[in-house]
């Protein structure tokens, strides 16, 4: 059962599965849709931790291209699975094939978890409570009181974490975006969400500003915890998103992405003795959340804490 961590099974797979027959074992009742997937370490943290709870469940990683996401969801429910994560691209496409969403899925727009109910789908989103658990774990600190700045915040994982920082209430959220249009999007999702329509200006607690150095330095000066949200950083070529010399030892720098475990970005907030951590606690959190929707108990956190420090090693 161990390799279900490396294999991907694909679409036809899973229609294998809901006639009864394939290579997806008969234990697999959780799975995350992805396209691409390969590379997930979900599988290795959610099977080490049904092996600690004692479940006969397991957990698998299948590919599903985007135009296919309604017929994977349904062959999954029929093949008697309990539930599913959704990753890159479907989180915002499940929104419409849920019969029921949770209020954190319908406020942040996005889905990365189902439950299957009998007939019925259940759409929730934990990677904004998770993130909130994972700033709490890596730097002691509640999202709520904190100064946010958001790099990133148009993509996917930027805007959950933007607008859950609107959730949080957090006293200043601020939204860098390479395509500025995308940071106004959210930031006007994130004033519905705070009940503001407050024109921006110096006292706006959602500000959006242009990617680049003067505007960059102006915020940080007044942000307690920078998120690198973009996918800047996945490579060592990558150019830096921030200038090193901006980045400041009262700082709290939250990098999204957990391979490479040091970024440039990181690096240099470490070397500005800035408090650093990488994307691995939004990860084990969201996955922890999930579990705990699906099995309805408490995780194994540090189970899947080990699982996921040896799978990402
Ligand atoms: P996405 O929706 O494709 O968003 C990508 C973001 O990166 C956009 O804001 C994009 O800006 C920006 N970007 C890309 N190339 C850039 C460049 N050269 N310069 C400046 N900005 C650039 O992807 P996503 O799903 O949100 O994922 C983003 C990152 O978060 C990835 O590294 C992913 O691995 C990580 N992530 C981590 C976790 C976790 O559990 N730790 C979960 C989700 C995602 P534009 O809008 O201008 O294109």
């Amino acid at each position: 059962m161990s390799n279900l961590s490396q294999t991907t099974f694909t679409l036809e797979d899973l229609r294998a599965r809901a006639e009864g027959r394939g290579p997806i074992p008969a234990e697999v009742g959780l799975a995350v849709l992805g396209h691409p997937v390969e590379h997930s370490l979900s599988p290795a943290m959610q099977n080490a931790a049904l092996e600690a709870l004692g479940s006969k469940l397991r957990y698998a990683k299948i590919d599903c291209p985007p135009e296919q996401l309604a017929e994977a969801i349904d062959l999954a429910r029929k093949a008697g699975f309990t539930g599913l994560n959704l990753t890159i691209p479907h989180k915002f496409e499940a929104l419409n094939l849920c019969n029921e969403l949770d209020d954190t899925a319908r406020q942040l727009g996005a889905v990365n978890t189902l439950l299957f109910d009998g007939s019925r789908i259940v759409g929730f989103n934990t990677d904004g409570p998770g993130l909130v658990r994972a700033i709490r774990e890596v730097f002691a600190f509640d999202l709520r009181d904190l100064r946010v700045m958001v790099l990133g915040a148009g993509g996917g994982a930027g805007s959950a974490a933007a607008l859950q920082c609107a959730l949080e209430r957090c006293p200043r959220l601020v939204l860098v975006n390479r395509t500025e249009g995308k940071a106004h999007d959210v930031a006007a999702q994130a004033k519905k969400l705070l009940h503001t329509d407050r024109l921006e200006g110096p006292d706006d607690p959602v500000t959006v500003i242009p990617l680049e150095e003067s505007a960059l330095r102006e915020q940080l000066g007044r942000t307690d915890l920078v998120i690198n949200a973009t996918s800047l950083g996945m490579k060592r070529t990558d150019p830096r998103l921030v200038p090193a010399a901006l980045l400041t030892p009262d700082l709290m720098v939250y990098d999204m992405i957990y391979r490479p475990a040091v970024t440039r970005l990181l690096e240099d907030a470490q070397n500005a003795n800035a408090r650093t951590a990488n994307g691995l606690s939004l990860l084990l959190h969201q996955g922890a959340l999930s579990l705990e929707i699906w099995l309805n108990r408490p995780a194994p956190v540090d189970v899947m804490r080990s699982a996921l420090q040896k799978a990402a090693a």
